[in-house]
């Protein structure tokens, strides 16, 4: 296929450079890829797998395997894959690193605008996939990265899925992000679209509150019982409330009440454009 053949690299383009952080499967680090079409130097992030046998290393490589097929502005780009020993897993580097770090790191300067900005990126991404039929199961800011202060990058695609239309993905881990499943998902572990707009709420309460953990004050086993007695995140101070209505009908309990992401991408366009407007009055 021609994805596969784009993607593989050879070891001897890659220079690995210091650890950035610490993956599900072993570290990440930095370093730099020459591309052999330009001879072009890109920044890069490597993903390496500390203890590689068949079974775990497909598991490694299956995020990749997604990510091969995606192209969007605002999805984190995979750069190719060393598929021999030890196996790395090499995307552009987005220096500004993690989202929620970012957020707390940035607080002071930051403005509503930019984080509707990001909130919108990550939307579009989030759309895009919609339209590829794939739910991405693990929205939130520490899965998104920041490329410049005006760009943010979905990433972490471990726990996507393909679904058939009318299907669902019924998981099997227990590593679940409880705190940001919509309801159908911790009783049934249903994983759809209309999960991951509920997600998406979550992760644009996190962008608007700078980072605060969802429903803090809760322990994970409480957190249903909550939600079906209609509980919900209040709404952040620097929240628009013509967002937070949005937020409040990704929160919808039945999954067909929620609107869908181009419905959530015209929607907060709309909110951005009258709020830019406010701002030259
Ligand atoms: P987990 O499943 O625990 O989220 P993971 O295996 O998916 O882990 P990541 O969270 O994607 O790993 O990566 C670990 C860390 O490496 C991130 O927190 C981030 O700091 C850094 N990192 C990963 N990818 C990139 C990238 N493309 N650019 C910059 N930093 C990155």
């Amino acid at each position: 296929e021609k994805a596969d053949e784009k993607c593989r690299i050879s070891r001897v383009d890659v220079v690995l450079g210091r650890i950035l952080g610490e993956g599900f499967f072993g570290e990440v680090h930095g370093g730099v890829y020459k591309s052999h079409g330009t001879g072009e130097r890109i920044p890069v992030a490597i993903k390496t797998c500390k203890v590689c046998l068949s079974d775990v290393k497909e598991k490694f490589l299956s995020e990749a395997e997604l990510m091969k097929n995606l192209d969007h502005p605002h999805i984190v780009r995979l750069i190719g894959v060393i598929e021999v020993d030890p196996v790395w897993i090499v995307m552009e580097l987005y220096e500004h690193g993690e989202l929620g770090k970012y957020l707390v790191e940035q607080q002071d300067i930051l403005t509503t605008e930019t984080l509707s900005l990001y909130c919108l990126q990550i939307c579009s991404a989030l759309a895009y996939l919609e339209g590829l039929n794939m739910v991405h199961r693990d929205i939130a800011v520490r899965n998104i990265l920041v490329a410049t202060p005006e760009c943010v990058k979905l990433g972490d695609f471990g726990l996507s899925r393909y679904i058939d239309e009318q299907e669902y993905y019924k998981a099997s881990v227990s590593r679940l992000p409880i705190k940001w499943m919509a309801p159908e998902s911790i009783n049934f572990r249903r994983f759809t679209t209309a999960s991951d707009v509920w997600m998406f709420g979550v992760c644009v309460w996190e962008i608007y509150s700078m980072a605060n953990q969802p429903f803090f004050w809760l322990e994970n086993g409480e957190v249903i019982n909550q939600l079906e007695a209609g509980v919900r995140l209040h709404k952040p101070s620097l929240c628009p409330s013509a967002i937070y209505s949005l937020l409040t009908s990704c929160w919808a309990y039945k999954p067909q009440a929620r609107p869908t992401f181009s419905q959530l991408v015209c929607s907060l366009s709309e909110i951005k454009k009258i709020e830019m407007k406010k701002e030259e009055r």
